[in-house]
């Protein structure tokens, strides 16, 4: 089974989050297998770097979006690992600052696209600016309702300027959700997560659903494609992710370039 090609998005396809199991396992015998696969693919991923950091033609861009504690940071931290921090650059996207709101939404997003070579990580992202802004009435809705076009071709000028896009919503239960929150608020090492609003934020879950659905609906293209991944289990989600992101990285085709010198006649001289 192709995991990528299970759970992308088909472009301009009708999505229903409410249908989708989120506590599905799909393609992989059992966690051991998974994590077994995991750990191949942590490897994997660090060739495959190594490869784009040196062709330095390219970059790969990784999108993370997920309602709070779907594993967000535990896809960077589990998945990312294997990475050389040399050639891998993870951006949080907060609350726009003062600076950041006086310019358009794209500007603060455009600054840290990855370099040719790089991997960048979005944790949240662009899209932030047509899901709690659209949840919360940040701006008027003719505002939100025209940036999908924008981000659609944000998004290609990125693609045609040589970056892989991949974008990944890990999907997870409401339940689940607030069993993880709970574990917060109960276990002193991760007290400091705790932000009100993450509960706050579950009574809006139907207008988070809806802005998540639009979004799948309308921004994933041909060139940058969404994939929805149960995330009701850690090890599955970080699985996937990896899966993905692998056979993502693997379809590039990266090749290291020819050496700048003469091999042959540097080894008879020195070697
Ligand atoms: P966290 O990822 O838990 O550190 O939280 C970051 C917070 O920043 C979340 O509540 C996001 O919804 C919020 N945020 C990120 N981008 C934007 C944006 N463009 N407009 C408003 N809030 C945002
Ligand atoms: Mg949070």
């Amino acid at each position: 089974m192709n995991i990528a090609s299970h759970f992308r998005v088909k472009p301009a396809s009708a999505m229903s989050l409410g249908r989708f199991d989120t506590d599905a396992t799909p393609g992989v015998k059992d966690k051991a297998a998974a994590l077994n696969q995991l750990s191949r693919d942590v490897e994997r991923l660090a060739e495959l770097q190594y490869t784009l950091f040196a062709e330095n033609r390219r970059s790969v861009l990784i999108v993370l979006q997920a309602m709070d504690a779907a594993g967000k940071d535990g896809v960077v931290r589990h998945v990312l690992t294997g990475l050389n921090p040399q050639g891998c650059h993870v951006t949080s996207f907060k609350v726009p600052s003062g600076e950041e709101q006086s310019h358009d939404f794209l500007w603060r997003i455009h600054k840290q696209a990855p370099a040719r070579g790089m991997i960048g990580v979005f944790n949240r992202s662009h899209y932030e600016d047509v899901l709690v802004v659209r949840v919360h009435h940040l701006v008027p809705e003719p505002i939100w309702k025209a940036r999908y076009d924008h981000i659609n071709a944000f998004e290609k000028m990125l693609v045609d300027s040589g970056t892989t896009i991949c974008k990944f919503f890990l999907h997870v239960g409401r339940k689940e959700q607030l069993k993880r929150l709970a574990t917060r608020l109960d276990d002193p090492a991760r007290n400091w997560k705790v932000a009100e609003a993450d509960f706050t934020e579950r009574g809006y879950w139907k207008d988070y659903v809806k802005a998540y659905e639009e979004v799948l609906e309308r921004c994933s293209t041909p060139w940058a494609p969404w994939h929805v991944i149960p995330a009701d289990h850690k090890w599955y989600r970080n699985y996937a992710v990896s899966e993905v992101l692998r056979q993502t990285l693997e379809s590039m085709d990266l090749r290291l370039p020819k050496p700048a010198v003469d091999i042959t006649a540097l080894k008879k001289k020195y070697g």
